[in-house]
């Protein structure tokens, strides 16, 4: 139905990469999954919420690349490869929803397409930064956490202690934490705690804030500890802590 795409942000010109991106949308051809009647839908392959903030309201109310059906009045999103980027902030996000390929197949998409990226530009340009996330729970998570200037490793390593430190409370197995930038304070970092079934809020834990600073002077003064752990492109404590999990049923 929809056709997974690879990180097409190259280019052979000498503006600088991130300033290419630019919202598009595409038209797709897509299937009511309720009275399966067939309609032409224009859907966004990418958003630059810098030159359209609307976009981003729209991300984060759940209302971007959503269809209405024009037969049965049914309205649906349509999870799609999506790239986000707030060229004045310098964020750049790929979310490339795990509905359309396996994990392992879109990390080795993603692997080489920055790789071509890398090989397309001159020599003296670093290619941008790029994130990549699985669900749009995860990239607004993301985006906030960017925007407060936080460092999104040193969260998901807090994160990957509190899973450690309470295996009852919140097993990875079923519960992923979330960073609620918004409603945390100065003093305490407050995280949401989801189930990874039915995607319900469940359960709140505070974390205290001096906890991330002390990490992120230790990962600013010695990185490789932390990079080992929690290498990229997609961050997740969780997810190490589910390999680490399933290795030990493996012994
Ligand atoms: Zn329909």
């Amino acid at each position: 139905m929809i056709h997974r795409r690879c990180v097409g942000i190259g280019g052979n010109n000498k503006q600088p990469v991130v300033d290419q991106i630019m919202s598009v949308q595409k038209t797709y051809t897509i299937r009511c999954p309720k009275c399966q009647h067939s309609q032409s839908v224009e859907l966004y392959h990418s958003i630059n919420v810098t030159q359209q903030p609307e976009l981003k309201s729209a991300l984060f109310e759940n209302r971007l690349n959503r269809v209405h059906c024009e037969s049965c009045d049914a309205g649906f999103r349509i999870d799609k490869p999506l790239f986000y980027h707030d060229s004045s902030r310098g964020i750049l996000i790929h979310w490339m929803p795990a509905t359309v390929a396996s994990r392992e197949e879109i990390l080795e998409e993603f692997e080489t397409g920055i790789e071509l990226l890398r090989r397309s530009l001159p020599q003296d340009v670093e290619p941008p930064s790029v994130r990549l996330v699985f669900t749009r729970t995860e990239l607004v998570e993301l985006i906030f956490i960017l925007e407060a200037g936080m460092d999104e490793r040193v969260v998901e390593y807090i994160k990957y202690v509190i899973h450690s430190q309470n295996l009852q409370r919140v097993p990875p197995a079923t519960k992923q934490l979330l960073l609620n930038v918004q409603d945390s304070t100065a003093d305490e970092l407050l995280f949401v705690v989801q189930n990874a079934a039915t995607f319900e809020l469940e359960d709140i834990l505070r974390y205290p804030r001096s906890a991330y600073h002390a990490t992120r002077k230790l990962y600013r003064d010695n990185p490789g500890e932390l990079l080992n752990l929690l290498p990229g492109p997609y961050i997740s404590a969780r997810s190490v802590l589910l390999d680490e999990l399933a290795g030990e049923e493996d012994e």
